[in-house]
């Protein structure tokens, strides 16, 4: 039951009514139908809209993205493309109106194809207000870090935190921003499976950054939506990647690698069987084009 909504103007009364207990709501399309299908305890929301969290900044190669910039945004930023194929992939034009970056790190899986993205992209977070779920968020490297200036507000120490770390997290304080560096030409690769163009949840999502060098593969960052729980970093099919050519062998050896890291559910969209009959697939195509 909802009893409030509050819309702070600034980050610090934002961070407060989270630390109080009020429920974080960016561009609400996925906390809204929780509230309103499923019924839930009295509930305050705290709205980042006017906290001043939006917006792109690029200085050089890396990226800074406010937490309450939405995915419409990012779309319409030319110096983004290699996110086009991502937020193009997710739900429809109205819904990516109000859909935030923010929002997607938090929604559960199948949903969260940008999040997927962001761990490929080896991005990180900076989180304000403390992390509710240190054990789930800590498990890494995490540092106190003053961040990027201009996305975040306020002054303080901030918790920078992967993003890997974070979309396992059950809740995680407020995110303020993301920050990643731009990959190479030609090393970001992405592909969702989805059974229709718009609103369709991820059958199964592949993001990577490979680099290449003397014929081989040098480096590998691979991650998975829609076969588990939660974002999936593919160590095993990153494993079975480095060191050698990335042709259809090695592709289709990673794979067979990588199915072991699966725990895919059934629901609406696809029975458990069939993502884990896609998967070599989509990951072929991902990462070969074909
Ligand atoms: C019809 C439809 C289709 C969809 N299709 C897709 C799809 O294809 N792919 C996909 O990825 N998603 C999809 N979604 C899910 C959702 O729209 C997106 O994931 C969206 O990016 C969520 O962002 P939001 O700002 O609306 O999140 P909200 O609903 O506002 O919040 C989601 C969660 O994140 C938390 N949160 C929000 N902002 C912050 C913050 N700054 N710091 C900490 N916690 C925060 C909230 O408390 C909540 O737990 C779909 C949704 C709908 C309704």
């Amino acid at each position: 039951m909802l009893t409030e909504v509050h819309v702070p103007e600034d980050v610090p009364a934002a961070v407060s009514l989270v630390a109080a207990g009020a429920t974080i709501i960016g561009g609400g399309t996925s906390v809204m139908p929780s509230l309103n299908d499923y019924g839930s305890p009295p509930t305050e929301l705290v709205s980042l809209r006017r906290a001043g969290l939006a917006g792109v900044n690029i200085d050089g190669t890396t990226v800074t993205i406010g937490a309450t910039t939405t995915l419409s945004q990012i779309e319409h930023e030319p110096r983004l493309e290699i996110l086009n194929p991502v937020v193009r992939s997710i739900a429809s034009v109205p819904v990516r109106n109000l859909a935030t970056v923010g929002g997607n790190l938090f929604v559960p899986q199948p949903h969260g194809d940008l999040a997927v993205a962001l761990v490929a992209l080896n991005a990180r977070a900076f989180v304000l207000g403390g992390l509710d779920d240190p054990a789930a968020a800590l498990d890494g490297p995490a540092s106190a870090s003053n961040g990027p200036a201009g996305l975040l507000g306020g002054d303080g120490a901030r918790t920078e935190v992967s993003v890997e770390e974070l979309t396992g997290a059950r809740t995680a304080g407020l995110v303020a921003a993301v920050v990643f560096e731009l990959p190479a030409p030609g090393s970001f690769k992405y592909l969702k499976a989805a059974r229709r163009r718009y609103n369709s949840a991820s059958l199964v999502t592949v993001a990577a950054t490979i680099t290449e060098s003397g014929g081989v593969v040098t480096g590998a960052r691979v991650a998975l939506g829609g076969v588990s729980n939660r974002v999936v970093r593919a160590r095993a099919v990153e494993e079975a990647l480095i060191g050698r050519p990335l042709d259809a062998a090695t592709v289709q050896a990673a794979a067979r690698a990588g199915l072991a890291e699966l725990s895919p559910a059934d629901d609406a969209y696809a029975s458990a069987w069939y993502r884990r009959r896609v998967f070599p697939v989509h990951l072929r195509r991902a990462l070969l084009g074909h």
